[in-house]
């Protein structure tokens, strides 16, 4: 693969000189895009767990999360440098002192060399960051922004509550706190054609984010997305079309980008659809298959229109 694409894995090994593993930190965040303060219901795809299906009670102290996954995954993959991944709902969706205590106590766990936050770009005030940056203490931190869509109608469909603008803004703004910036997109929401993806290439490739994470659309129970799909109204491009638009989007960013991921890994029991019934391996494969039969990888064409 890291002929490709640039790997999250190997960028963290050049940042670090080893392998590095992400101990996932759930928090009792909630979203303003849940809680009427910027919308309700969130958006359509939102299911009520959340993304962070493999994490432990938010009920228990950061440090205890992050020991007990340590314990786990520390002697499974002989790994002892580590991220605390704040993953679940808007984890910087909290007062500036809570932050700072969150910050601090993940930053002080075993081995942690990184503080990974999963967010919105309506949640990521000055204030807030400035908390961050208080309690890493000199440890990494990345922010990872949900874009989902560079289509500001998509956008408003799927219920974001934030425009493009709002997400410029908000790199900017972590970029001035000298902390790393991720950027999570999907490729193959129904409202969004093929052209989206060589759009939002450019889009985070000119802003020289960090790293992306590609979630293939995925459709839980009893969610809007939901509703929508069962009820006809919507249609989910083939997984050649996703194959192709993936490729596109490679091809089109930044060679020192790196990807976290192209394709969701969800468990299949929650969901209506999900990667076409294909594990996430098989389309990461044949991302790489067709970047192969196309003779290039990812940058090519970032090279070419610069
Ligand atoms: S911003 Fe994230 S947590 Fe909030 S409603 Fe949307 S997907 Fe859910």
């Amino acid at each position: 693969m890291e002929e490709l694409y640039f790997t999250f894995a190997h960028q963290k090994r050049l940042q670090y000189g080893e392998k590095v593993y992400k101990l996932p930190v759930n928090l009792p965040a909630t979203c303003p895009n849940r809680d009427g303060t910027k919308g309700w219901g969130g958006c359509i795809f939102c299911g009520a767990k959340g993304t962070g299906f493999e994490n432990l009670s938010s009920s228990l102290p950061v440090r205890e999360q992050l020991a007990r996954n340590r314990a786990y995954i520390g002697p499974k993959y002989k790994a002892r440098k580590f991220i605390a991944y704040f993953q679940n709902f808007t984890n910087t969706y909290f007062p500036a002192e809570k932050m700072y205590a969150y910050t601090r106590e993940a930053a002080q766990g075993e081995g942690v060399v990184e503080l990974c936050f999963a967010t919105r770009p309506d949640c990521v005030g000055k204030e807030v960051l400035s908390a961050i940056r208080e309690g890493a203490a000199g440890k990494g931190v990345c922010i990872e922004l949900g874009l989902q869509s560079v289509n500001e109608e998509t956008l408003r469909r799927i219920n974001r509550g934030h425009t493009v603008e709002e997400y410029v803004e908000a790199v900017k703004r972590i970029q001035a706190f000298g902390f790393q910036v991720g950027t999570h997109l999907i490729l193959n929401l129904p409202w969004d054609g093929a052209d989206m993806a060589r759009k939002a290439a450019r889009l985070i490739s000119g802003l020289k984010i960090d790293t992306v994470k590609l979630h293939t659309l995925y459709i839980e129970k009893g969610t809007e997305l939901g509703r929508l799909y069962q009820e006809g109204q919507i249609q989910i491009c083939s997984p050649g079309d996703y194959v192709q638009r993936a490729a596109d989007f490679l091809e089109g960013l930044r060679p020192d980008i790196s990807v976290q991921r192209l394709a969701s890994r969800v468990p299949n029991g929650d969901t209506i659809f999900c990667n076409w019934g294909m594990g996430w391996w098989r389309i990461r494969d044949e991302i790489c298959r067709e970047l192969e039969k196309r003779g290039t990888r990812q940058g090519e064409r970032w090279k070419e229109a610069r």
